[in-house]
Formats: structure tokens, sequence, C-alpha cells
């Protein structure tokens, strides 16, 4: 089978590293995690692409710099529990996979749960979980998590995902309106919540209870 190494590292250094991340732990991360293997095969040759690629139930897989730009604001350690919002494909929460020790990914469609489950059963991780359900509303029973990540675009941050922020805790999600957002990252001290804005970006909304009303196109 092919590897795509050529292609990954070529990503790596005109995609990423050439835009700006550091982060040593994130650059090896995505040289490793081999991210066509997220996609449906007839879409393998679009994998290393400088964009978002199409997964079906009109969602998509992250552009590359993404991924690796919100994982670098995120700041993992080692000993980590992490949640992702909106698994998608899988592939961030298998970045996160290399990076923490353990990662809870909740997905609002079992289909793509299911897909990505499968995927990262396929590559042999054991630190992540793949849970169906409204991840506006965090997943409790793991709770509390160091940090919390969504690739998904909510109207403001859901008050469950600062709930189940650990203490100093950070959480990463894109906020703004249908159409165009703003990275923020929070931080908790204690009761205290701290935000500040990073790039402006452009992502599909966060269905649910504390996010977006309405439905995705099939
Ligand atoms: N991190 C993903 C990108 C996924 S795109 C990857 O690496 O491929 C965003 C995902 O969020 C979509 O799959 C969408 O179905 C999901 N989503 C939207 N609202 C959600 C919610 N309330 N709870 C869980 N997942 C949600």
């Amino acid at each position: 089978m092919e590897s795509y190494q050529a292609e990954r590292e070529r990503m790596v250094k005109y995609q990423i590293e050439a835009r700006g991340i550091k982060d040593k732990r994130v650059i090896k991360a995505m040289q490793s995690v081999p991210r066509h293997l997220f996609l449906p095969k007839e879409s393998w040759s679009y994998a290393y692409g400088d964009s978002p690629v199409r997964i079906g139930r009109g969602q998509t897989i992250s552009q590359p710099y993404i991924v690796a730009l919100m994982t670098e604001l995120l700041e993992v350690q080692e000993a980590h529990r992490v949640l992702d919002v909106g698994t998608g494909s899988g592939y961030q929460a298998a970045i996160l996979g290399e990076l923490a020790a353990e990662v809870h990914t909740i997905e609002r469609h079992p289909e793509l749960a299911e897909t990505a489950r499968q995927h990262l059963i396929d590559l042999g991780y054991q630190n992540i979980h793949v849970h169906v359900g409204d991840g506006t509303l965090g997943y409790p029973p793991a709770a509390f998590y160091d940090r919390i990540i969504a690739a998904a675009s909510a109207p403001r941050v859901p008050d469950p995902l600062l709930q189940q922020l650990a203490e100093g805790g950070r959480l990463v999600l894109p906020v703004g309106s249908r159409f165009s957002q703003h990275l923020e990252v929070w931080t908790r001290q204690g009761e205290k919540f701290k935000k500040s804005n990073s790039i402006p970006v452009v992502f599909v909304p966060l269905i649910g209870e504390a996010g977006w009303d309405g439905d995705d196109p099939d």
C-alpha cells in the first residue's frame, strides 16, 4: 500500500512549518499520522492538499494547517485527558491521540462516528474513545478535561464545555456567525474563565443544544 510519506513531508514543510507552526510534538504528529487513511480511497490523492476535503453528510476534514494551528494553540501535554468535539473523519482525534494520554471524541452523526472509530482501530489507537451525541453538551461521563477542542463553530462558547474544563484547563474553538468566525482560546483558573482571540477562520456549524439550531445536508 502507498504510504504517502513524501506527500506528508511536503505538507508539513510548506503548509505548516512555513506558516509558523513551531511546536515539535505537533509537527511530529502531523508527519506520522496517515491522513489519507481517514478519507475514502477515491479522495486519497487530495489528502495532503492545502484545503479541507469532503467526508460526507455535508462535513469536511479540516485543512492540515488549521489542524496544526488549533493543536498548537491547545498546548497538549503527555499526561492530558482531551475532549475533541466533532469527530468527523477522526483525523484530529488521531493527532491528539499521539500527544495525550487519553482522548474522548464526540460526533453527532452515527455513521461518521462509526467510520472514524473503524479507522482509529485499524491504526491501533487504544487511547481514543469515540462517542455519539451532542458535543455542545460536552461528554460528562469522562469529565474533567485538561484540554477541549471543537472543529465546528458555535454562536458563543457553550457553557457545558467551560464547565467540563479541569483546573488550569484550556479550550480552543471557533466562535462567530454562521459564515465567519475567530478561534477563541479559553483558560480556567478556579471559577474564572479567560478568553483570547486568535485568527479568523471558517468552519461548519456546531449543531446542538448549546450551539446552532438546524440540520446538515445529506
Ligand atoms: N475534526 C474533524 C473535522 C470535523 S468537521 C476531522 O478531523 O475530520 C466538524 C464535525 O462536527 C462534523 O463531523 C459534524 O457532524 C460535527 N458536529 C457538528 N455539531 C456537532 C455536535 N453538536 N456534536 C458533535 N459533533 C458535531
